[in-house]
């Protein structure tokens, strides 16, 4: 089959990756499409020092159990169902986990890969591929909602104006926020302002420090020193990115004013896509790049740019 894998730290496209066999309670998928996230930019630098086949959002059909000849996307979190987080309802945490195309376990940017059968999610005849490739940065912009306790009318400030930025936004706003986003690309502000949520240019945000929730979306190492400077004290800084580099900031802030940070990650499928199938979030036009697994170059030079949300690679006919 056709994949891009990290080998030695380097992505490349290759045309005959071995096909894996799905064990006891895995499903094989096709994938339809897949979506180039944030993380994908990151661990092609580095992060996580992850090598095998990259992607984790993505829609394709069941090859057999349940859900067989369906339209499916998945949880991400492969389990060990025996330890102490599993027991607790934690899979998520589970230390023997792996994750699809983050951690030892190969993803979705190929012609097929093994899920288990407990992770997938039937995807509604109304909730289109593009909308279905969009169901995992989702459900990740609603997990702020399982951990912050929104009071009524937050001033929430989204630093970060690309893909999760946009759907964390929405996500609060849809919830009671006063929302406002504060970036760097006018072409990807103005797309917010058109759903009606105030934005700025992060220059020009005014350092005054009221927002009772500051969501981190920039994936940079300076995201967090920035929110610091935004949040009021007593209130949340919420981590939604990762990056590779390590952070340079003094801490001290977090003491003195009593900021309550929260790391912040993979979220409720369940939810995200009942969300998407009553079209509670605008997601039109958010893909704004397809390509095909052999051109990666430009599809990852396209999701990098400037004015792109997402970017999907076109796998096979759904
Ligand atoms: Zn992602
Ligand atoms: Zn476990």
């Amino acid at each position: 089959m056709q994949a891009l894998a990290v080998v030695d730290g380097q992505l490349i496209f290759v045309p005959n990756h071995p096909e894996a066999e799905p064990g006891d309670g895995q499903v094989r998928v096709r994938p339809i499409q897949a979506g180039i996230c944030e993380t994908d930019l990151q661990l092609v630098q580095g992060y996580m020092g992850f090598s095998g086949v990259l992607g984790h959002e993505f829609v394709g059909i069941a090859e057999s159990g349940s859900m067989a000849g369906e339209r499916v996307v998945g949880e991400i979190n492969c389990i060990c169902e025996k330890c102490e987080f599993c027991a607790r309802g934690l899979g998520n945490h589970c230390p023997n986990r792996t994750v699809i195309g983050i951690l030892n376990h190969h993803g979705a940017f190929a012609e097929s890969l093994i899920v288990p059968e407990r992770n997938l999610h039937r995807v509604p005849d109304n909730v289109s591929n593009d909308m279905a490739t969009l169901v995992e940065p989702v459900a990740a912009a609603l997990q702020i909602l399982e951990q912050v306790e929104v009071v009524p009318n937050p001033r929430v400030i989204v630093l970060g104006d690309g893909r999760l930025g946009n759907l964390c936004a929405q996500v609060l706003k849809a919830a009671g926020g006063d929302v406002r986003v504060v970036g760097k690309h006018r072409a990807k502000l103005a797309r917010l302002a058109a759903l009606g949520i105030p934005t700025e240019l992060v220059e020009n945000a005014p350092r005054t420090r009221t927002a009772d929730v500051v969501v981190e979306c920039t994936g940079s190492a300076t995201g967090l020193e920035t929110a610091l400077s935004l949040v009021r004290p007593r209130g949340t800084v919420v981590m939604k990115t990762t990056v590779a580099g390590a952070h340079q900031l003094s801490l001290a802030p977090l003491v003195i004013d009593e900021i309550t940070l929260v790391g912040s990650r993979c979220g409720p499928f369940a939810k995200a896509i009942a969300a998407i199938s009553d079209g509670v979030f605008q997601l039109d036009d958010f893909v704004g790049g397809r390509f095909r697994l052999d051109q990666y170059q430009q599809a990852f030079e396209h999701a990098r740019g400037p004015n792109a949300l997402k970017v999907v690679f076109e796998i096979q006919p759904g």
